[in-house]
């Protein structure tokens, strides 16, 4: 794979059919179909000194697997997007499964027919959740949001609960904002599970881990003759918007350019900020074979952190008398740092201001935002495949 750190010395950018800005899913979907559905010639631009944006992994010194940007799981229902993915890695079988720290009693989430009992007791819950039965059906998925709409007694029971103890303080920890205050499809991705199946995201027919992490599934991905991958490069620095066209080093590209990072970042922030919140990840090495019963551990009641991962149960490395975990805490972004914008802010103002943005760029030609930064979107792994792959048809059709 031609993986090269920095910009050779005289490279004319615009000799390349096609810019890449970014070297996540997103961005290396886009320059794997493009290269081998029309033969482009593609040089991806990757500003971090490696690929695979916030899915990277890497070996640390105690020699675990772990994953940089925090904890990475893939699950999908969508065919198309397994399909593709599995061209360039093996899955194990990994099925996440997480527990919530509640009071000091560990339970599973989401919130399922066993964490009624262990909350309500063996009796009280069992008629609890014979009543979640009589009302959705079996293995039905129920926001919380939903729940806590219903006006029955025993519904209230359930949603008061589960909204304080599950809820409330780990959203206010992770969105500053309480449960009511956020939109509702953010706490709707872990829905109370009215049935047995105990894994984080049930009924999902593809999940599972990279076997050899994701990282070499990157490397495999953009490993073509006719992609050229320049990392510790940021486009900005030769990349600009033009009247109609992508300016590259100040002349009109007049090739395609899919662009996966931050809108705002292109025009200055002149229009103010795209808000994000961002992570602290404090990693932690522990000599001992095990920390925790499961690969994550949600505190929805104490601590100032959201959560602990072990990066050995999810991964199912071997590597007995070590183990690394990480600690993740939520705070604002500030654009002027180094941070990484992890979570955009599905909120009205926001949402707003990334359309204008949008709107300066919608006119541009061949130039294609795309991503969980370039739409301002909480988008899980899955969802940034998708999206590339629909925008990937759409180029590879025009040039047909
Ligand atoms: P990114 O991965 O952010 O890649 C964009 C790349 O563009 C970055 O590498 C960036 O450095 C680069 N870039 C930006 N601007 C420039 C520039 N000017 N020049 C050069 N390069 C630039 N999804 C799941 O499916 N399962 C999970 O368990 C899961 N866990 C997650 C946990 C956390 C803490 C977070 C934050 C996300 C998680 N996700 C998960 C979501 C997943 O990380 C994203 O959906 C996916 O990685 C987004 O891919 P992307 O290509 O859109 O963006
Ligand atoms: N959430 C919560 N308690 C939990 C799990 C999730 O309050 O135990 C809420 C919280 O607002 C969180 C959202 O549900 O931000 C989505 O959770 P998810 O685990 O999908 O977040 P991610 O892995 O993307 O950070």
């Amino acid at each position: 794979m031609k993986y090269q750190q920095g910009l050779p010395e005289g490279i004319d950018l615009r000799s390349y059919d096609m810019i890449v800005v970014g070297a996540g899913y997103a961005g290396a979907t886009c320059a794997r179909r493009l290269a081998e559905s029309c033969e482009m010639h593609v040089c991806v631009l990757e500003r971090r000194d490696h690929i695979g944006g916030n899915a990277y992994d890497y070996y640390d010194e105690a020699g675990v697997l772990i994953h940089k940007y925090g904890p990475h799981i893939y699950h999908t229902t969508d065919e198309r997007v397994d399909s593709f993915l599995s061209r360039f890695t093996d899955w194990s079988d990994y099925q996440h499964k997480v527990l919530a720290n509640i009071d000091g009693t560990l339970m599973p989430v989401p919130f399922n027919h066993e964490s009624l009992k262990l909350a309500f007791g063996e009796e009280r819950g069992e008629e609890l959740y014979q009543k979640l039965v009589a009302t959705f059906g079996k293995d039905k998925k129920v926001p919380i949001m939903q729940l806590r709409a219903k006006k029955d007694e025993d519904l209230t029971e359930i949603a008061n609960y589960v909204y304080e103890k599950v809820f409330l303080y780990y959203t206010m920890k992770q969105w500053g904002k309480s449960p009511d205050e956020i939109d509702p499809s953010i706490t709707g991705r872990v829905p109370v599970f009215v049935g047995d199946d105990d894994r984080y995201f049930p009924q999902a027919p593809h999940q599972g881990m990279p076997t050899e992490g994701y990282t070499k599934l990157f490397e495999r991905m953009l490993d073509h003759d006719l992609i050229d991958v320049f990392v510790g490069v940021d486009a900005r620095d030769y990349l600009s918007v033009g009247e109609s066209h992508i300016l590259v080093d100040g002349a009109p590209f007049l090739g395609e350019v899919v662009y996966t990072g931050q809108l705002d970042e292109l025009f200055g922030m002149d229009m103010g900020p795209l808000p994000y919140r961002t992570l602290d990840m404090k990693f932690e090495t522990l000599e001992q074979d095990q920390f925790q019963p499961v690969a994550t551990v949600n505190y929805t009641t104490s601590e100032d952190y959201t959560r602990i991962t072990e990066f050995k149960l999810m991964t199912g490395q071997e590597l007995p008398g070590v183990t690394t975990i990480m600690k993740e805490y939520s705070k604002a972004y500030d654009p002027e740092s180094d941070e990484t914008p992890y979570y955009a802010i599905l909120e009205p103002e926001s949402q707003e201001r990334y359309e204008s943005y949008r709107s300066r760029v919608a006119g541009l030609l061949n130039f294609h935002p795309v991503g969980r930064l370039a739409e301002y979107r909480y988008y899980d792994m899955d969802g940034v495949v998708a999206s590339a792959l629909d925008l990937s048809d759409e180029i590879i059709s025009a040039h047909q």
